[in-house]
C-alpha cells in the first residue's frame, strides 16, 4: 500500500472486481451476467462498480431502487439495467424516460408504470416478479394469470414490452435445503404460464452469488451475483472465497491515532467492559460506528496491528475503539487493518461478520460515507 491517505479508508481493488466477474462468468457460461450495484455497489461505490462491470463486459447492471438506477444514469452508464423495489410514489416517469428495466411484482404497480409510460410518451420495459417461495417482493401464484394477462394487454396496447420474468432465490446458500428444488420449479412454471399468456421474455433469470457459484439449473438466461463479485462468500456453509477463485475487493485501514502506556486495572472506554490486566500499550483505531464498524463487535472485532491480530478491547464507541497491544511496541500512524483480502495476515469481513454476529454482506455494506474509498 504506496499510495492511499494515512487517514482511515477502504481500498478498492478493481482488478480483484474484474477477476471475480471473471470467474462468476465461467461459472455460468453462456449466460449473461448481471452485476449487482445496490446499496452503493455493496458499498465498494457504484459509480466506480459500475464503469468496471461494463469493461469486464457486464450485459446488465442491476440495483433496488429506481434512485440508484437514476444516479447511475446520471454519471453516465447507458446499458441494460434492472430496479426492482417499487416504492408508490417512486420516479416511474423518469425511470421510463433513462430506460431502465422497472420490475414489477402487482397489478397496481403495473398501473404506475402504464400511466408513467403513457406520461413520457414512450414505452416502459417491465420484467415483471414472481415469488416462488422466498415470501417477500414477487407477484403469488394465483395472482400471477392476472397479472400477466394485463401485461400482455399493455404490450399489445405498445404501452409496455415485458424484457424479462424472474425471481428470487430463499436458501440457495444453504446447500441441500428443501426450498431450493421446488423454487426451481415454481419458477420454470411461472415461466411457463407467462409463455402462455403470450409473452416471449428474452431473460429469465433467479440465480443470485450461492445459486450461481452451486446450482447451475438456476442459472436460465442470466445470472445475478453480488455478494461473491465483491470476493466474499455468499455463506460460511458453501466455502470460503478461495474455493471459488474469488478475492476479497475491500480493505478496510486506518493510522493508529495515539499509542499510550496504562497501569493495570485501566478501564477502557464506555461502560469500562475492558479492564486492563496488566501494564500495557493500548492504541486508538479512529473508526467507529459513524464509520459503519459494527459495534455488536465490541469486545471481539479483530485488527492487524504489528503482525498480530488484536481485538476491540471494550466497547467500539461511534468514531474510535481501543486495541491493547500487550506490551509491544507501536507508534501513532502505523497502520490497522480491519480487514482485507486475509492474503497478508489481516482478518476478512467475514472474521469481522463472525465477531459481530452477522454476515459478510453487512460489513462491507455498512462501511459509512465517512470512509473514502480508494481505488487501486
Ligand atoms: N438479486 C436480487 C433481487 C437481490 O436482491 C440480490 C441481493 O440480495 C441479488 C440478486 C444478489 O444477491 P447476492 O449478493 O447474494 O448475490
Amino acid at each position: 500500500m504506496t499510495d492511499t491517505p494515512l487517514r482511515p479508508h477502504a481500498r478498492i481493488d478493481l482488478a480483484a472486481y474484474r477477476d471475480n466477474l471473471a470467474a462468476l462468468r465461467e461459472r455460468a457460461p453462456g449466460r449473461a451476467l448481471m452485476a449487482v450495484l445496490k446499496a452503493d455497489a455493496y458499498g465498494h461505490g457504484a459509480v466506480p462498480i459500475a464503469r468496471e462491470a461494463r469493461a469486464a463486459g457486464a450485459e446488465w447492471i442491476g440495483v433496488a431502487t429506481p434512485y440508484e438506477a437514476l444516479q447511475l444514469r446520471a454519471a453516465g452508464d447507458r446499458g441494460r439495467m434492472l430496479c426492482w423495489l417499487w416504492t408508490p410514489d417512486g420516479p416511474w416517469r423518469e425511470t421510463v424516460e433513462a430506460d431502465v428495466d422497472i420490475t414489477v411484482s402487482a397489478m397496481w404497480a403495473l398501473d404506475e408504470v402504464t400511466a408513467a409510460a403513457r406520461q413520457a410518451g414512450r414505452t416502459a420495459r417491465v420484467q415483471l416478479k414472481a415469488d416462488t417461495g422466498l415470501g417477500r417482493n414477487g407477484c403469488q401464484p394465483a395472482d400471477w394469470p392476472e397479472l400477466t394477462a394485463a401485461a400482455r394487454a399493455a404490450e399489445a396496447e405498445g404501452t409496455i414490452q415485458v424484457t424479462g420474468v424472474w425471481s428470487h432465490m430463499a436458501c440457495a446458500d444453504e446447500p441441500g435445503h428443501p426450498s431450493i428444488e421446488p423454487q426451481i420449479a415454481a419458477f420454470r412454471d411461472a415461466v411457463a404460464r407467462a409463455e402462455a399468456a403470450g409473452l416471449r421474455p428474452e431473460v429469465r433469470h433467479l440465480a443470485n452469488s450461492p445459486a450461481t457459484l452451486s446450482l447451475p439449473e438456476t442459472h436460465f438466461d442470466l445470472v445475478r451475483p453480488g455478494i461473491a463479485s465483491y470476493g466474499l462468500s455468499p455463506s460460511p456453509e458453501l466455502g470460503v472465497p478461495a474455493d471459488f477463485g474469488l478475492r476479497p475487493v475491500m480493505t478496510l485501514s486506518a493510522p493508529l491515532a495515539l499509542v499510550k502506556h496504562v497501569p493495570a486495572g485501566h478501564g477502557v472506554s464506555y461502560g469500562h467492559h475492558y479492564v486492563t490486566p496488566g501494564d500495557t500499550t493500548l492504541a486508538l483505531i479512529p473508526l467507529g460506528y459513524g464509520d459503519g464498524i459494527p459495534r455488536h463487535a465490541s469486545g471481539g472485532g479483530p485488527v492487524l496491528v504489528a503482525g498480530k491480530w488484536r481485538t476491540a478491547a471494550g466497547r467500539i464507541a461511534m468514531d474510535q475503539f481501543v486495541v491493547d497491544l500487550g506490551g509491544d511496541a507501536a507508534s501513532a500512524g502505523d497502520e490497522a487493518v480491519l480487514f482485507g483480502s486475509g492474503d497478508h495476515g489481516e482478518p476478512t469481513a467475514e472474521d469481522w461478520a463472525r465477531a459481530a454476529g452477522t454476515i459478510g454482506y453487512e460489513i462491507v455494506t455498512r462501511i459509512s460515507a465517512r470512509v473514502p474509498r480508494v481505488y487501486v
